[in-house]
């Protein structure tokens, strides 16, 4: 069909005509029609999309408007002229009853305004009920019941002919067999709607296909329509799908029914049918600003449902309306998808770059052609380690389709392989730390490169940062940013230079005022006094969190009794295992750090067990507590200092030692788990600041 080099040269097509015209109007409309050709085979018959769906519309867009300028070089082949071909043939072809025509994009509030516009004039009124609903980012299915019973079930195809899954629908639960349609006397119906994956399901997975050294699928609307088309139905029915049913496109029966006059009640008829319909996130209004105002809204919450949407269905709710209005050779008039930002994209990868963190790992990086994704630019991607870069066979000069999926971090789902032409590189690893060029280690249970020189430059920064972070002695106004310039001009070489910064050297820097220099030393000063487990915890010694931290500083009356602990002494205490306990071993027995501690000694940093040279006491005194769910009253961090401050301890979980249990709001499983033990109290937030003493 396509070669790899029509494949190279159409996708640089593509992105050429994104950004620029040629000169030749009649070039540039034979390049564009040439470029959606190919963009509709890769999404309809390859299910491999190759441009993101606003890069597809906006070639379109700018088909279409150049043919309506110049209606002199339309010709019938245009890909405007049709909607997109291609079909598998491992099923059978059917035809839909009704075309499955695609719906029409917009994607700010002007183009919402304009299609309101043009909707009061096909409708020849002002007054207009507008029905919105989320669009599901799965694959269009088509349902035909007869007499009651689900008939054939069939993909949307080219929106005129489909490919005959019926099997396979039949494997989605919520889809039913057979309905009541006859009580409504309806005879014949076909109903559309959306087979999409829960986001649940879909991220095991992937995790289960990465278990078995598969690369994970790119999203779930990939996942849905790839399982739709599985030959063996009881795979399909493995991958528990689900379907949400949104319109009905087509009937037969005496007379119209009452429900079947708007699209609001013919939703809800169908759910009182048992099928699955948008009912509760289907809202109606009655004037387009009020629809805008909502998809506005609904964008800023996207995250929250099951299922991924990718904008809004906007419907003229009247089905007298829609019919008098009728549609365009590609799309109803009476409806419209609001588009929320885009979340995929693709982009060159430039290069890698190998950064070193506080432990000595070193991650590749990979450096991108900045790219736009939902609302930030994006130009620098962690590959976390070889192995994700050998299993997803990224190569520099690669093209590749670059994710930001709500608050996820972005990541490269994967290198577009076809669109290479041979002067792709390999992604080299180094064989030693690009700071201080010792060479790398890499324990063979580990993913990870190392740098082990305890003195490399770009680990000491980051141990610094680390120690004067927010968990750790919190030494606030300090920053990353203030700490690489120290280092950088000499001013502080390690963790105990924090306390012996040479301040008149930094008030000859600019940028440094008497204030931030006092606000700065006061941070510095205050730190003295913290508890021995955040100074643990900040030492950074690997595999020693801010729990595991608190574990050892609890363990102890000052920290140096941790020069004596042997390796079963540190297995006896709560949660330390061997790679802990061989960690902490390690650490101190290491000279560096012992004179690291020295000098912190020196400075006046607290290094003993504060709460155990003076026995717990206090309203909570003896207690254990453990949070979850959101708080409205306190930080979480704040209200676990005050039970400690106030004798009580925290625990990592919910058990048999579990005293109390303070529950805020969208508490989840541990709340589950506590009720089942039956031995653990459960607090609100009101209950437990009464308990601690503070009348709020
Ligand atoms: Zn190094």
């Amino acid at each position: 069909m396509y070669t790899a080099q029509d494949e190279q040269r159409l996708y640089q097509q593509a992105k050429t005509l994104l950004s620029a015209d040629s000169s030749n109007l009649e070039e540039t409309i034979q390049q564009l029609r040439e470029v959606i050709n190919y963009a509709d085979w890769k999404y309809y018959v390859q299910s491999e999309p190759v441009l993101a769906d606003f890069e597809y519309d906006t070639l379109f867009k700018k088909l279409t408007h150049l043919e309506g300028q110049y209606p002199e070089h339309v010709s019938a082949d245009s890909p405007t002229q049709r909607v997109a071909k291609g079909l598998s043939e491992r099923f059978p072809t059917v035809s839909h009853l009704v075309p499955m025509l695609s719906l029409d994009n917009t994607y700010n509030a002007d183009d919402l305004l304009d299609w309101d516009r043009k909707c009061k004039e096909f409708a020849g009124t002002e007054n207009i009920e507008y029905c919105v609903e989320p669009k599901y980012d799965g694959a269009s299915i088509s349902l035909i019941y007869e007499n009651g019973t689900l008939v054939r079930g069939a993909t949307r195809g080219d929106g005129v002919m489909g490919e005959e899954i019926t099997t396979n629908i039949r494997q989605i639960r919520s889809i039913p067999l057979s309905a009541a349609f006859a009580k409504s006397n309806v005879n014949q119906i076909e109903i559309r709607g959306e087979v999409v994956i829960h986001k649940d399901v879909f991220a095991e997975y992937n995790a289960q296909r990465a278990a078995e050294g598969l690369a994970p699928l790119a999203n779930p609307r990939n996942a849905a329509s790839g399982t739709l088309r599985i030959l063996d139905p009881k795979e399909v029915s493995k991958r528990k799908l689900s379907a949400i049913l949104y319109h009905i496109s087509y009937y037969t029966s005496d007379g119209t029914p009452d429900m079947l006059h708007t699209h609001y009640d013919s939703l809800n008829w169908l759910y009182q049918l048992g099928f699955p319909t948008p009912v509760k996130e289907m809202k109606r209004f009655n004037n387009i600003n009020d629809v805008i105002n909502y998809c506005a809204e609904f964008e800023q919450h996207r995250d929250d449902l099951a299922y991924e949407v990718d904008g809004l269905v906007i419907k003229v709710n009247s089905f007298d309306m829609q019919d008098k209005m009728g549609m365009t050779s590609h799309h109803p008039r009476w409806a419209v998808a609001y588009k929320f930002k885009a979340r995929q994209a693709t982009s060159k990868l430039l290069r890698v770059e190998f950064q070193v963190g506080r432990t000595g790992s070193v991650t590749p990086v990979a450096k991108i052609e900045p790219v736009p994704i939902g609302g930030v630019t994006v130009s620098s991607i962690s590959l976390f380690n070889e192995d994700v870069v050998r299993e997803k066979d990224l190569h520099i000069g690669d093209t590749v389709l670059v994710e930001r999926a709500g608050d996820v971090i972005p990541y490269i789902v994967k290198p577009l392989s076809e669109l290479r032409n041979g002067t792709e590189e390999d992604i080299v690893f180094p064989t030693h730390c690009p700071i201080c060029n010792e060479a790398l280690e890499k324990p063979e249970e580990e993913a990870v490169w190392r740098c082990i020189n305890i003195s490399c430059p770009a680990q000491v920064v980051e141990r610094i940062i680390h120690f004067a972070s927010k968990d750790a002695m919190d030494i606030r106004n300090m920053g990353d940013a203030n700490v690489r310039k120290f280092y950088e001009l000499g001013l502080l070489k390690n963790i105990p230079g924090i306390y012996t910064i040479n301040w008149e050297e930094v008030a000859k820097l600019g940028g440094f005022g008497s204030k931030s220099i006092t606000n700065l030393q006061t941070a510095i000063d205050n730190s003295k006094q913290q508890p021995l487990n955040r100074v643990i915890y900040g030492l950074g010694i690997r595999h020693v969190g801010e729990t595991m931290a608190k574990t050892l500083a609890n363990a102890v009356d000052h920290i140096r009794d941790l020069y004596d602990y042997t390796e079963e002494m540190l297995l006896a205490l709560e949660d330390v295992g061997p790679k802990v306990a061989a960690t902490v071993m390690h650490f101190f027995h290491t000279p560096e750090n012992r004179h690291m501690i020295d000098l912190l000694e020196q400075a006046g940093v607290n290094l003993t067990n504060q709460k155990k040279a003076a026995p717990a006491s206090g309203e909570l005194a003896g207690k254990t507590f453990l949070f979850t769910g959101t708080l409205s009253r306190f930080k979480r961090s704040d209200a676990e200092a005050l039970v400690e401050e106030k004798g009580g301890s925290i625990l990592g979980g919910v058990s048999s030692k579990l005293n109390y249990l303070v529950v805020g709001e969208d508490a989840g499983s541990k709340l589950e788990k506590a009720k089942k033990l039956g031995t653990v109290a459960i607090l609100t937030e009101e209950e437990f600041m009464s308990l601690a003493g503070l009348n709020g």
